[in-house]
C-alpha cells in the first residue's frame, strides 16, 4: 500500500516536472516570435481608448491559437479569453493593459521605434499585451494537463481619458469581465524599468496609491480695492485656506500613514485693484488607503469651512475620486515567491515598497485577490535604464519569454494548488 502510494506521488511528482520542462521549452522557443510581436506593437501605438488595431490583433491571435470564448470590443477595444484545462479545477485570470502614451519617441535610436507621430509604448504596455499572448500560446499547448481554466484579460485605456467617466478596468468589470466564469484570482506584470533583467520585484498589500482630484472654490464679495472692509477678499481667505490645508498632514493624519495634499494650482481675482470675490485652487491627494483618503475629505472640508466662515466668505469643494491603492495579495505574493525563483535562481525577488503612481489593476483586487509583479527590464550593460513614461525608455527584450515562463508557471502553480 505504502509502495503504491509512493509510486503514485513519485508519478505525480515526475508528471507536474515534465510539465514545467515542457511550458520552459515552449516559452523560450517562443522568443523571436515574441520580440516580433512586441516590436509591431511598439510601432503601432495607440492612445487609450484607441486599442482598435492592437485589440484586433490580440483577437485575431487568440482565435488562431485556438482559444475559447474569444469576446472582443469589450469597455471599447478589451478582449478576453479562456483556455478551459483538461482537469477540473479554479478559475485564474490573467490581465494585460494595452494602452500607448502622448509621448513623442521621433528620435528614439532603435529599428522598432514608433510609426506614430507624438505616441509611444512608454508604459511597457506593449511587452505586457505580448507576454500575455505569450502565455495564452504556451499554456493552450499543455491544456489537457491544467487543472481549471485560466482567463485572459486584454484591457485597454489604462492609462486613462480626460473627461470619461468611466474606462479601463472599471468598466472591464463593468462589462462583466470578472463574471462567467468568475476567476478565484488575477495575476499581471508590469515592467519594471529600475529592476535588472532575470529578477523580478513583488510588494505586499499597497504597491499603488489612490490619487483623487481635489476642486476647491473660495467664494468673497467683489469690492474696490481701496474699500475691502466693503467687500470679502477672496484671495485672504485663500491665502489662509491653503496653509491650514497643509497642516492636515502634519497634525491630523497618523503619521504612519504616507499620503501628499498638493495644491498645484491656484488662479482667480479680476484686477490689481479689486478685491476678488472668487478664487479657484485644485491639487491631487495621494493615499495609500480609502480612510485616509476619507479622513482628508472630512479634515479638507472642515478647514475650508472654519477658514472661510471665520472671514465671512464660503466655499465649494469636490474631491473625485480616480485609482484605488493597488493592494497585492500576501498571500499570493508568498506562492508566487518560490515558483519565480525555480525559474530564475535563488534570490531573483525582490521586496518593493510602494510607489506613488497610479494603476487601475487595483480595481480587478476589488473584486477578486489580485498580485501585480514587477518584471525586471532594464540592463545597465545595454544602456536600458530610462524610467516609464519617459521618450528614452525601453526594454530588454529577454524579459519577454521569462514573462511567459514565470507567468505561465504563476497560473499553473495557482492551478494545482487550488484544485485539491
Ligand atoms: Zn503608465
Ligand atoms: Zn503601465
Amino acid at each position: 500500500m505504502r509502495a503504491a502510494l509512493c509510486l503514485a506521488i513519485l508519478t505525480s511528482v515526475l508528471r507536474s516536472q515534465s510539465l514545467e520542462d515542457q511550458i520552459s521549452k515552449i516559452a523560450k522557443d517562443l522568443q523571436s516570435r515574441l520580440v516580433e510581436c512586441r516590436r509591431d506593437i511598439h510601432m503601432h501605438p495607440e492612445l487609450s481608448n484607441n486599442e482598435v488595431r492592437t485589440g484586433k490583433l490580440v483577437t485575431e491571435k487568440l482565435r488562431a491559437l485556438g482559444l475559447e470564448e474569444v469576446k472582443p470590443n469589450i469597455a471599447g477595444n478589451g478582449v478576453t479569453a479562456l483556455i478551459k484545462g483538461g482537469k477540473p479545477g479554479p478559475v485564474v485570470a490573467w490581465r494585460a493593459d494595452m494602452d500607448a502614451l502622448p509621448i513623442d519617441e521621433s528620435n528614439f535610436p532603435a529599428p522598432y521605434k514608433s510609426t506614430v507621430k507624438g505616441v509611444k509604448h512608454a508604459c511597457g504596455h506593449d511587452a505586457h499585451t505580448t507576454i500575455a499572448l505569450g502565455i495564452a500560446e504556451t499554456l493552450n499547448q499543455v491544456k489537457d494537463q491544467l487543472p481549471g481554466t485560466v482567463k485572459f484579460v486584454f484591457q485597454p485605456a489604462e492609462e486613462g481619458v480626460p473627461n470619461v467617466p468611466e474606462y479601463g478596468a472599471r468598466l472591464m468589470i463593468k462589462e462583466g469581465v470578472l463574471e462567467n466564469p468568475k476567476p478565484q484570482a488575477i495575476f499581471a506584470f508590469h515592467v519594471a524599468s529600475s529592476v535588472p533583467v532575470g529578477k523580478i520585484a513583488y510588494t505586499d498589500n499597497a504597491a499603488s496609491s489612490a490619487s483623487s482630484t481635489v476642486n476647491i472654490t473660495i467664494k468673497g464679495k467683489r469690492a474696490h480695492g481701496a474699500y475691502p472692509y466693503q467687500g470679502i477678499d477672496a484671495v485672504a481667505i485663500a491665502s489662509q485656506c491653503v496653509l491650514a490645508l497643509q497642516t492636515i498632514h502634519s497634525r491630523r493624519i497618523d503619521t504612519k500613514e504616507p499620503s501628499v495634499l498638493t495644491l498645484g494650482t491656484i488662479h482667480g481675482g479680476d484686477r490689481r485693484n479689486v478685491i476678488a470675490e472668487s478664487i479657484q485652487i485644485t491639487g491631487t491627494l495621494r493615499t495609500f488607503s480609502e480612510t485616509i483618503t476619507d479622513q482628508y475629505e472630512k479634515q479638507i472640508r472642515q478647514t475650508l469651512k472654519g477658514c472661510t466662515s471665520g472671514m465671512g466668505g464660503s466655499f465649494d469643494f469636490n474631491l473625485k475620486r480616480g485609482n484605488i491603492p493597488m493592494l497585492n495579495s500576501p498571500e499570493l505574493n508568498k506562492a508566487a515567491i518560490p515558483v519565480i525563483e525555480k525559474v530564475l535562481g535563488p534570490n531573483t525577488t525582490l521586496a518593493q515598497g510602494p510607489g506613488l503612481f497610479g494603476e487601475d489593476f487595483s480595481a480587478y483586487q476589488r473584486v477578486v485577490p489580485g498580485s501585480m509583479f514587477f518584471l525586471g527590464t532594464a540592463n545597465v550593460a545595454k544602456g536600458i535604464t530610462a524610467s516609464v513614461h519617459t521618450a528614452e525608455f525601453d526594454i530588454d527584450e529577454d524579459a519577454l519569454s521569462i514573462g511567459v515562463n514565470t507567468g505561465s508557471k504563476i497560473l499553473l502553480d495557482y492551478l494545482i494548488r487550488n484544485s485539491k
